[in-house]
């Protein structure tokens, strides 16, 4: 529970950034970290509130203990904390730097005060243990001789394979990408998770005993049906990859990519080279427009400034969101309230301005005599209610705007899995197009294959892939052995 008085005596601290212009020279994580008192009194802040929404489904996605290693910070027991911290986590490295941190939105303190920084102390504790040298493999005592493949290597997989793995199967992860960790190594930029800090955990797994197989792409290089027979079951974990496009006139031109071509690129060639290969694409000295707000928009963001782009525009579909919660988005919900993320604040420190336009849609890409995206023509878009209750997307008539724009990044979102899989396997999607399997038994059509993560539930966030991976898991045991122990 913290100090009793500890919210009434101590006000909200984060570790805080390296300034924007300073960051935007490196990809190097920019998260200042708090010392260990000042650490210790955001810990003393938790106020045992009684029921805490923090850590049930409406906060946490993976039920963290927070009150419990809320006190253990408080009173520096580091070690214990870490132990309840990976009780329900396995991963609380990557969600104590990327998670949009939904327990804070629902922190009891939040009603009054400023919430508790509950995601800053969950990174403290897990980036404590690694220091300390508490984090050691621990392979499982015995083996039941269950062979389990699992296809894809994101968060959802990952936690799957470390549980599967601590009850006794033998697990293989199959990942296409050169580099395991699915969003988490090419999705998510350097800057925002370093992928030491990912590579680390996958080596822990390794020591464990997972295996990995890199460059194996279930479904065309690597058999799906072979796997099926050499294994006892399979877990799905392959992400939701199919981008949403935008589909206006001018689509085609030379210079318009999906976000993912960028950042997959920009990431890989980095590890490769410090982008000294030159295979990504350069937004340097380019008038650089991202279509498509959220995490990937942002990064988007982010890693053109860090090119050195001449300028910057976020066009956003949706408008303004408020600054403070609206009437009907009431505590314990996650507020949805207009958010300045890293990518953001680095154009507005650069330029001068916040590079989003709200409620703007993209009418046609414009060309050069080369066939290359010159600029963009758009217009203000504005929502009304329909009769039915839905909202309806009106273009205002005389808005039209047009950006100069070299290069373009469409961050649309995604559609669910490819269909390779679901092709070779004859299985069964849902009307979203993702792989068919109820929440909480995770089982697809086929005996034997398993579910998990932005493929089964469509695309969320690593937390939610984390929760998936556990429970499959805890699924695919009981599966096999009858009956699980699994948390
Ligand atoms: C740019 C970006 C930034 C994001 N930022 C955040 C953030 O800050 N915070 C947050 O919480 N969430 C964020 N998200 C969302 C989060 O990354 C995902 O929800 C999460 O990674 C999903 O995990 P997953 O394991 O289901 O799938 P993924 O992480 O997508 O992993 C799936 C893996 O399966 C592999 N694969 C696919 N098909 C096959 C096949 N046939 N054979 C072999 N391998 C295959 C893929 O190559 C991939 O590596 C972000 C997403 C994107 C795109
Ligand atoms: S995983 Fe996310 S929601 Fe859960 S405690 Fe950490 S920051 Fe909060």
């Amino acid at each position: 529970m913290g100090k009793p008085t500890g919210f009434k005596e101590f006000t909200r601290r984060l570790g805080g950034d390296v300034e924007p212009l300073v960051r935007l020279k490196t990809f190097s994580e920019f998260h200042h970290h708090l010392d260990d008192q000042e650490r210790r009194r955001q810990g003393a802040r938790c106020m045992d509130c009684g029921i805490p929404f923090c850590q049930s489904g409406t906060g946490c996605p993976v039920y963290n203990l927070i009150p419990e290693w809320n006190d253990l910070v408080y009173q520096g027991r580091w070690r214990q904390a870490l132990d309840r911290l990976h009780k329900t986590n396995n991963f609380p490295e990557f969600t104590g730097r990327v998670c949009p941190a939904p327990c804070e939105g629902a922190c009891c303190l939040g009603v009054i005060e400023p919430p508790v920084t509950i995601k800053e102390n969950e990174c403290a504790i897990i980036d404590r243990g690694w220091e300390e040298g508490w984090v050691t493999p621990q392979p499982p005592k015995t083996r039941t001789g269950k062979r389990v493949a699992v296809i894809g290597s994101g968060p959802a997989g990952l936690a799957a394979a470390d549980q599967l793995n601590k009850a006794g199967h033998a697990v293989t992860v199959y990942e296409r990408a050169d580099r395991i960790g699915g969003l988490l190594m090419y999705g998510i930029p350097n800057m925002k998770l370093d992928k030491s800090i990912v590579q680390r955990r996958v080596e822990l797994l390794a020591a464990e005993g997972v295996k990995f197989v890199t460059n194996a792409h279930v479904g065309v290089n690597t058999d799906a049906k072979k796997l099926r027979e050499t294994n006892d079951a399979i877990l799905l974990a392959t992400g939701a990859t199919r981008p949403r496009d935008l589909n206006v006139p001018g689509r085609q031109l030379k210079g318009v990519h999906f976000a993912m071509e960028f950042l997959h690129a920009n990431t890989k060639s980095f590890l490769d080279s410090q982008h000294k290969d030159g295979k990504f694409i350069s937004a340097k000295d380019k008038h650089v427009i991202v279509i498509g707000g959220g995490d990937t928009g942002n990064d988007c963001l982010g890693t053109s400034m860090r090119h050195g782009c001449k300028s910057l525009v976020n066009l956003e579909l949706l408008p303004k969101p408020p600054d403070q919660r609206a009437a009907d988005n009431p505590w314990p919900q996650w507020p949805r309230i207009l958010r300045t993320d890293y990518g953001h604040a680095e154009a507005a420190a650069k330029f001068g301005h916040d590079p989003r336009v709200f409620a703007t849609a993209t009418k046609e890409f414009i060309g050069d005599s080369a066939g290359h995206v010159k600029a963009l023509r758009t217009v203000q878009v504005k929502w009304e209610k329909a009769p039915d209750g839905r909202m309806n997307m009106v273009d205002v008539p005389g808005s039209e705007r047009e950006f100069p724009a070299d290069l373009v990044l469409l961050a649309l979102g995604f559609l669910g899995p490819e269909e390779t899989l679901v092709k070779q396997l004859s299985m069964a999607t849902d009307e979203r197009s993702n792989y068919k399997a109820e929440y909480g038994k995770f089982a697809t059509s086929l005996p034997g294959v398993f579910a998990a993560g932005d493929c089964r539930r469509g695309q969320s966030l690593v937390v939610w892939a984390i929760n998936e991976g556990r429970a499959a898991a805890r699924e695919v045991d009981r599966f096999l052995m009858g009956a699980t122990v699994l948390p």
